[in-house]
């Protein structure tokens, strides 16, 4: 098993990177992650004034994966997300979806494992953690997107999805893929309307190879039970538009349906969700049942 400690971030996915390790595939690689503000915020005294704004968002990485070719499909397989130390929340008047708010605070928030607590002016709130990664994706093939931003390249997605046991496709831009992930969340709800989630640092364990998937539409991210289709765009109608015609050509092209009865089966059994609605661009996406796949005879992406 190799290793990448947290030393290792960038702040921006772009061709030009510098990889900080080179892994072949099939080999299992920790990261170790830091929060989304750089692990800047230790205490609730730990004003967001002072915040090197700078270093918001560190990604680790990047991970240069032997034998990718840019416009190969790299499958990441979360096969552990593990949260470490305490989590933290922050209120900031202009930012998120909650326009009331209109003081700055920094909430530290106890993880005991499987719980986080949030105490409130009626008492302790104890909550199921349920860790996941906001920004995880690969370089795209020209330009850079801020790890702050997500798109096509993955990003800041922040998908509730995107937890333990869960496995991700990307189109690598660029040989190698330069692979990179951060910004933990203990736990998270659909939207992140606050501007946040349960921040954390963590370490996150993957192994990753290229997969034969045709015209399968990325990212894409699948779990025991969903599938799903994840698109960000500047407006919401965009996204979910972008998310449903995702779905679409993976129902049609991946797994061979024609057009009526896919669009009969996503409107039966299709969840369309927010993952959150308060990064430079928004992200939606479109989940689908793994059992109706199964049903359909579909034997998986890949195979
Ligand atoms: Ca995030
Ligand atoms: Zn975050």
């Amino acid at each position: 098993m190799v290793h990448l400690s947290s030393d290792h971030v960038f702040y921006a996915f772009e061709p030009g990177l510098e990889p900080a390790i080179t892994i072949k595939q099939g080999e299992e690689l920790t990261l170790e992650t830091m929060d989304c503000f750089g692990n800047q915020l230790k205490t609730a005294d730990d004003s967001l004034d002072a915040l090197d704004w700078d270093r918001i968002n560190p990604a680790t990485g990047p991970v240069f994966i032997e034998g990718v070719k840019a416009g190969d499909i790299v499958r990441i397989k979360l096969l552990k997300v593990e949260p470490t130390g305490h989590c933290t929340m922050a209120c900031i008047p202009g930012e998120g979806a909650i326009k009331a708010i209109d003081e700055t605070e920094t909430v530290i928030l106890e993880n005991t494992g499987d719980k986080v607590v949030l105490s409130t002016s009626r008492g302790d709130i104890k909550i199921d953690t349920l860790p996941m990664i906001g920004v995880i994706g690969v370089a795209p093939q020209e330009g850079s997107v801020a790890t702050g931003t997500p798109g096509a390249h993955g990003g800041n997605m922040d998908c509730t999805m995107i937890g333990q046991g869960a496995t991700l496709y990307f189109r690598a831009g660029v040989d190698g893929a330069l692979f990179g992930c951060g910004d933990l969340h203990a736990v998270m709800g659909d939207g992140e309307v606050s501007v946040c989630g349960a921040e954390t640092p963590g370490i996150v364990t993957i192994v990753a190879d290229v997969v034969e998937a045709g015209d399968l539409p990325t990212p894409f991210v699948e779990d025991e039970q969903l599938v799903a289709a994840i698109a960000s765009a500047s407006t919401i109608d965009q996204a979910t538009h972008d998310a449903i015609d995702a779905m679409f050509a993976f129902l049609t092209k991946v797994v061979g349906l024609d057009t009526n009865e896919t669009a009969n089966l996503m409107s039966l059994v299709g969840f369309l969700k927010y993952c959150q609605v308060v990064d430079p661009e928004v992200t939606v996406r479109f989940e689908f049942p793994q059992q109706v796949l199964k049903e359909l005879g579909f034997k998986g992406i890949g195979k």
